[in-house]
């Protein structure tokens, strides 16, 4: 199997991009909309993480997309389409600093719109970290074989750490955590010394944009602020109560920062319920996104639009065709 992908990778994937053979996938496909989802863009190369794209693979991948499609900002998504080519819009998870300083200068010089999700905790906190870099951390520096998380035990095996006796991986094990995380993570981060970890990474790989990079990068008519929450949680697994509070907290918090209205909710880990859909309406969200549906009768409900997580670790040629290919199973 790894020596197909190999071959598929090396050798016929470029004839095909060559031959512009992959938008046959897309243009075979009944559906004309594709909403791509980032996290990072980045000059260096991180060995502790997959979250940010290399800024070369990036830019390509811009042009590319310009050539190719119509792109368009996330909230044309939710009207139909008038255009006689397929639809392509550019969203971005997290607000990581190089958004900021990589993504948004590209974006300006391909005239290309974009959305930006961003977690509103990142402003309160210094040298805030997602929790998934919280883990990463632990790359640095000596392997651990054993960590405790929330008084259980993870083993270190095959590069994941997993739950001693049910073997869920870590992070897997957090995406099923309520509320009660928060204080397991600040727990962890004191116990294993991860700020001073973290510090050992170069902020472009790292670090979250300011207030004031979120307001210059509003002012461009190519972009448009959303709300990633406040705290990242799944917010299916937490109450309705706090659901709201994550909503309209960091509604509130990044209206303060730009000005506009915030109407735009990108759901953490793509993450959601029939519950969570009907609070963010309530709350003045027009435009819900998620990774994949939660039940096929999403299609039809024009509160809400799947994406397509973009890969980070493969190359430029396979992300073309994974792209032609997901307008069948993540575009609508
Ligand atoms: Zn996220």
């Amino acid at each position: 199997m790894l020596i197909v992908k190999k071959i598929s990778k090396n050798l016929i994937f470029p004839i095909l991009t060559r031959l512009g053979l992959e938008k046959i996938l897309s243009q075979t496909s009944k559906n004309r909309n594709l909403i791509l989802c980032f996290h990072g863009v980045s000059h260096l190369t991180s060995n502790i993480n997959k979250r940010h794209m290399d800024v070369g693979q990036f830019e390509d991948l811009l042009i590319y997309l310009k050539k190719n499609f119509d792109i368009v900002s996330v909230k044309d998504m939710f009207t139909p389409s008038k255009s006689k080519k397929r639809r392509i819009a550019i969203s971005f998870d997290d607000g990581y600093l190089n958004n900021y300083t990589v993504a948004f200068p590209l974006l300006k010089k391909y005239q290309l719109p974009a959305t930006f999700y961003i977690v509103t905790e990142s402003f309160e906190i210094a040298d805030y970290c997602l929790w998934p870099e919280i883990f990463d951390a632990l790359k640095i520096g000596d392997q651990m074989s054993h960590i405790v998380f929330n008084r259980e035990e993870f083993h270190f095996e095959q590069g994941h750490f997993l739950h001693a006796k049910t073997r869920t991986s870590i992070s897997d094990y957090v995406k099923n955590m309520g509320a009660e995380r928060q204080e397991a993570f600040e727990q962890f981060i004191h116990t294993y010394g991860i700020k001073q970890r973290l510090k050992k990474i170069d902020p472009e790989l790292r670090a979250f944009c300011s207030e004031e990079q979120i307001r210059e990068m509003s002012q461009s008519p190519l972009v448009e602020i959303g709300s990633h929450t406040h705290r990242h949680y799944n917010l299916s697994r937490i109450n309705p109560g706090l659901v709201e509070e994550e909503l309209t907290k960091s509604k509130r918090i990044l209206e303060h920062i730009i000005g506009k209205p915030v109407v735009s909710i990108g759901y953490p880990d793509g993450d959601y319920s029939e519950t969570v859909k009907n609070i963010s309406e309530k709350a003045g969200y027009r435009y819900q996104l998620a990774v994949s549906f939660l039940s096929s009768k999403d299609h039809s409900d024009p509160r809400i639009r799947s994406r397509y997580s973009i890969s980070n670790s493969t190359d430029t040629n396979t992300n073309k065709i994974m792209i032609n290919r997901q307008f069948r199973k993540s575009g609508f």
